[in-house]
């Protein structure tokens, strides 16, 4: 085989790339990876939109935020008191950007390690499973492969009234790398990204405004669990507008000044910085010549089967550039399934038990059907809930906020969803969705001994409530 001939090409090293990438080379298949994100050091910054401008970032400055937030907020309850908190805001992006470093370089000793050559540059799929590679200079070169990956993922949607300056007006990316703490932020959009970047920004002190355009909040989540994230950072002063549509963005010399409308008519508001985060959309551009017979669907997705084959012999895709929800655990989890259908082995993915998790205060996590899907889909259920003010552990972290809410089948018992806002419940999701790919009951994890005293226990109860036997709550 030439340097050039490879057996598996992935085009995108984002969770989905990668991961796919590794497993294909494990299971001994000449394996290329070919991606174009350049990192703040101007070099090739493998782990894509997760590691460089999402996940991992986000999740460190949230952590930052955090301890500096507790300080006023919580460290008095414990009798704690420290006078004259100050951020430095240049270590609390630079302990950010050495933790993306460490992991981006972390993917390219992984590579080495498992013999994947990485390729720095811009793929392009060509007829013929052919890959032509434009590095960052204008050269090409072309590879050709067995199989093509396309895990090209996903960039910001563009509001055409306030369109990115990377100065007044940011996307993910550049609200993770303010040089100061904004007085006035506004966020158009309350799902995930705006919330968790949203929430960063207000601990750190900066008064923050979201533009809903739904009059719902966080209509995904359960309705239970949506009310009360909504009432509790409402508490923390981050004001939530619903029923808010943005129509204009102007940068002016005083800040950025926003018109929307609402119940009321037209509103104004100005701010320092607008974070837009109002969704992320497939990104395809320049991956496919006009001839590869790769179609895209009306939202621009790759179009592919359930085993994430575009229909192109050879060619496959995955993560957030395909259906499904964006979410790097399931473009990674894509990724080892189609590595393991090229290896002719039996690949596994269920998209019914992807969790999701927001990492807010409290965190929101869920896997399954909410109680509205159930309702609309005339399926019988039963549900059980139990409140965090009710676990010891909670209430000894002085983080007795929220529930879990398990829905089960009204005559198997199997379950169905599990909804939960609370202290570490993006950790506590983990065991409801084991339960779930086991085809478990409520019944089987209210039989099974959790230790005390655990967050924990707010699934157990939980799984009791279902059948009327919380021990340590009215039924
Ligand atoms: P990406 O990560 O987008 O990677 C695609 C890669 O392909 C990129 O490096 C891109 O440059 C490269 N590429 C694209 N086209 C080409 C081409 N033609 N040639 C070469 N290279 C190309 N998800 C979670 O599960 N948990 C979280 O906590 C979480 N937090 C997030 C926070 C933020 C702020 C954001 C923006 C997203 C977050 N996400 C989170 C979503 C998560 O980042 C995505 O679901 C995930 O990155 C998708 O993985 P992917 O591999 O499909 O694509
Ligand atoms: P998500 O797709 O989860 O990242 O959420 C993006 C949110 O942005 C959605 O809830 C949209 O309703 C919201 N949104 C989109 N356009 C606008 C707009 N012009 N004004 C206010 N909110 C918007």
């Amino acid at each position: 085989m030439s340097d050039q001939q490879f057996d598996v090409i992935v085009i995108g090293a984002g969770p989905a790339g990668y991961v796919a990438a590794i497993r294909a080379a494990q299971l001994g298949l000449k394996t290329a990876c070919v991606d174009d994100f350049t990192g703040k050091d101007g070099k090739q910054a493998l782990g894509g939109t997760c590691l460089n401008v999402g996940c991992i970032p986000s999740k460190a400055l949230l952590d930052s935020s955090r301890q500096f937030w507790n300080i006023s907020h919580n460290f008095p309850v414990h009798g704690i008191s420290v006078e004259g908190a100050k951020v430095d805001l240049g270590t609390f992006i630079g302990r950010k950007d050495k933790i993306v470093k460490q992991f981006t370089g972390g993917i390219g000793q992984l590579f080495k390690a498992n013999k994947v050559t990485a390729f720095y540059g811009k793929g392009k799929l060509l007829k013929g499973n052919q890959v032509e590679v434009t590095g960052k200079d204008g050269s090409k070169q072309t590879l050709s492969a067995t199989n093509v990956i396309l895990a090209s993922g996903s960039v910001p949607i563009e509001l055409p009234f306030a369109k990115f300056d990377g100065k007044a007006i940011v996307d993910n990316a550049g609200a993770l790398d303010f040089t100061e703490v904004p007085k006035r932020l506004g966020v158009i959009g309350a799902g995930v990204i705006g919330l968790e970047l949203g929430s960063v920004w207000k601990r750190m002190g900066a008064d923050v405004t979201v533009l809903e355009a739904l009059p719902d909040f966080l209509g995904a989540a359960d309705a239970d669990v949506a009310k009360i994230a909504l009432k509790e950072f409402t508490k923390q002063g981050l004001a939530i507008k619903l029923g808010a549509k943005v129509s204009k963005a102007e940068v002016k010399k005083d800040g950025v000044h926003l018109t929307y409308s609402d119940k009321d008519g037209e509103q104004q508001l100005v701010v320092d910085k607008l974070l837009v985060a109002v969704g992320r959309r497939a990104y395809t551009d320049g991956l496919l010549a006009a001839d590869t017979g790769v179609k895209l669907d009306e939202r621009g997705r790759i179009v592919v089967d359930e085993h994430n084959h575009t229909g192109v012999d050879g060619v496959w895709a995955i993560g957030d550039a395909v259906r499904g929800p964006m979410l790097a655990h399931k473009g990674s989890e894509e990724g080892v399934a189609v590595a393991e259908w090229i290896a002719g082995k039996a690949g596994h993915i269920n998209l019914d038990t992807v969790p999701w998790v927001i990492y807010t205060e409290p965190e929101i996590a869920w896997a399954g059907k909410t109680e509205k899907q159930l309702k609309d889909e005339g399926v019988p259920y039963k549900i059980g809930t139990f409140p965090f003010a009710a676990i010891g552990r909670a209430v000894a972290m002085n983080e007795a906020i929220g529930q879990v809410k398990m829905l089960a089948h009204a005559e198997t018992d199997r379950i169905l969803g599990v909804h939960m806002v609370g202290p570490g419940v993006s950790e506590l999701i983990a065991e409801c969705v084991v339960a779930m790919e086991f085809k478990g009951s409520s019944e089987d994890l209210a039989r099974i001994v959790h230790a005390h005293p655990t967050l924990s226990e707010a699934v157990h109860e939980a799984a009791l409530s279902v059948d009327k036997r919380a021990i340590h709550k009215g039924n």
